[in-house]
């Protein structure tokens, strides 16, 4: 057999990989390829000639794919999650050797990481589970790696990762996350983030379609405004894109129109959430934004309930809101947007941090935040100032108290409370924005209601509650005295 010249192998050639591959390879890093249907191996060298002559050599088994890259291996797995991913290691370790490291690209499940470390180690193989985020065309261009796992892995392939991943201003979107199943949490979390941004710049749609009146080419507009200022980012960008497309299939109207509202998902939302109440973090709007997908997917049922309401005498749209002045709501809007947004990443990072103190990953999440920057779906430049919160102070207990983010609250806060008041006033639902907006208003009170709790508790249960004034655990025989 030929020699083995390749820097580093890749397997599982869909979306992701294939892209993936061919940006490695553009980047000058000799690649092999291999995907268990191999007509798409044929698919990957034919773009791979096609987009420049780029050197990559496609493999048809898995141990002339394995025996075609350098030793100490380093092996890039692109396939679905879960069982998928063990069937393709077994395939692939027969013919791996002490040493050689195995990364998995996918968005895997964090204990599934953990669990293949532990058996990779056995057989002497380093192991590194690493979330990639950025679609199609951040695999292709310049993604945001979040690597996590064997050091000793991340020292070996550092140089290519540093040349593939997207370049911002201070760097390449790629750090050492930390050890075990860090890089796929994180990459979980960021994708919990990535829900709640879309369902909060929905919300805004929403707000400004039905309360404001707006059509899409204003719509295309606004987005496109509010991109070049606080609010720049992928997924505000792509907004406002979305709204120009036109419908090709009826040559009618905008394509965004006839979009069935039922959402689909696969699965780190859900996990984000769950881990959130599993470490006892408040996550709302994320948790709201989950929410939202699952509501929106009972589209029969809400058809049948709009009817039933209206015959009651109750129409989809409560016309109870005078006359709106269209350019303040607007600008009201995107100061709405851009605050639930910050509570939304507060949360996603407190989430962060109590799991990084659980496992012990010393997650940096200045540094998180700075790799975000460029490639991922989140990507914004609104994540610089998290990165500069964090830098000013990596203790900061929220990001809403860092002296910034607080201020920028501030003035916000009437403009938000506005769209909330009048979305609820005129029955539009906006479950992201108020989550937000009552985390905020939750965490900055000093009392809360919480003390009537505690004595219901102390009352039924004895659980007993503590005192603002004098020091110990209390009960009282409520029963009795009452
Ligand atoms: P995918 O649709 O998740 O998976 C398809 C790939 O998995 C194909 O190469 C397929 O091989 C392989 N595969 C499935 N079952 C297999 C098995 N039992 N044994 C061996 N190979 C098997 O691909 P993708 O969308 O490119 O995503 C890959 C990973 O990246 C996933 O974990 C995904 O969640 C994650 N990810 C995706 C995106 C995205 O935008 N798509 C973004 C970030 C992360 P065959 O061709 O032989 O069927």
């Amino acid at each position: 057999s030929a020699a083995a010249v390749s820097q580093i192998g890749l397997v599982g050639l869909a979306v992701m990989g294939q892209n993936l591959a061919l940006n490695i390879a553009e980047k000058g890093f000799p690649i092999s390829v291999y995907n268990r249907t191999t007509s798409k191996v044929d698919e990957t060298l034919d773009r791979a000639h096609r987009e420049g002559q780029l050197p990559l050599s496609g493999q048809y088994t898995p141990q002339d794919f394995v025996l075609s890259i350098k030793k100490p291996r380093s092996i890039i797995i692109l396939v679905k999650a879960g069982a998928p991913v063990d069937q393709t290691i077994a395939a692939l370790s027969t013919y791996m050797e002490p040493g050689d490291t195995i990364i998995d690209g996918g968005n895997e499940w964090y204990e599934n990481t953990e669990r293949r470390i532990v058996d990779a180690s056995s057989n002497g193989l380093l192991y590194l589970g690493m979330g990639v985020s950025g679609g199609e065309d951040g695999a292709r261009n310049g993604p945001s790696l979040m690597p996590g796992g064997s050091h000793r892995a991340y020292l070996n392939i550092h140089n290519i990762l540093e040349k593939v991943a997207a370049q911002v201003d201070d760097g390449p979107c790629v750090t050492y996350i930390g050890e075990g199943g860090a890089g796929n949490f994180v990459k979980m979390v960021h994708n919990g983030i990535e829900y709640g941004d879309m369902q909060l710049i929905s919300e805004a749609y929403d707000v400004l379609k039905s309360v404001g009146g707006l059509g899409n080419e204003e719509l295309a507009d606004i987005f496109g405004e509010w991109n070049r200022g606080e609010l720049e980012s992928f997924l505000i960008e792509i907004t406002s894109d979305i709204f120009r497309v036109e419908d090709d299939e009826t040559g009618k109207g905008h394509l965004v129109d006839k979009i069935l509202d039922k959402t689909g998902m696969k699965g780190t939302g859900k996990w984000t959430v769950q881990q959130a109440a599993e470490l006892s973090i408040a996550a709302p709007t994320i948790a709201a934004s989950l929410d939202g997908r699952y509501m929106s997917g009972l589209k029969e049922e809400r058809e049948a309930a709009a009817e039933i309401f209206k015959k009651e005498g109750l129409s989809e749209d409560i016309n109870n809101v005078g006359s709106v002045d269209k350019k303040r709501l607007i600008d009201d809007v995107r100061q709405a947007l851009y605050a639930s947004k910050i509570c939304s990443y507060a949360q996603g990072m407190n989430l962060l941090r109590a799991k990084s103190m659980e496992k012990g990953w010393g997650l940096n999440l200045g540094e998180l935040a700075r790799i975000w920057k460029g490639g991922c779906i989140i990507r914004a430049v609104f994540l610089d100032r998290i990165k500069q919160a964090y830098q000013r102070n990596p203790g900061l207990p929220n990001l809403m108290v860092d002296p910034e983010f607080a201020r920028e609250m501030v003035q916000r806060q009437a403009a938000w409370r506005r769209v909330v008041g009048l979305a609820i006033q005129k029955g539009i639902s906006v479950p992201g924005m108020s989550a937000s907006l009552q985390y905020f208003d939750t965490y900055r009170r000093a009392r809360l209601p919480a003390n009537l709790v505690q004595a219901q508790r102390d009352y039924f249960g004895a659980h007993t509650y503590e005192r603002i004034d004098i020091p110990g655990a209390y009960h009282t025989e409520w029963s009795k005295i009452a």
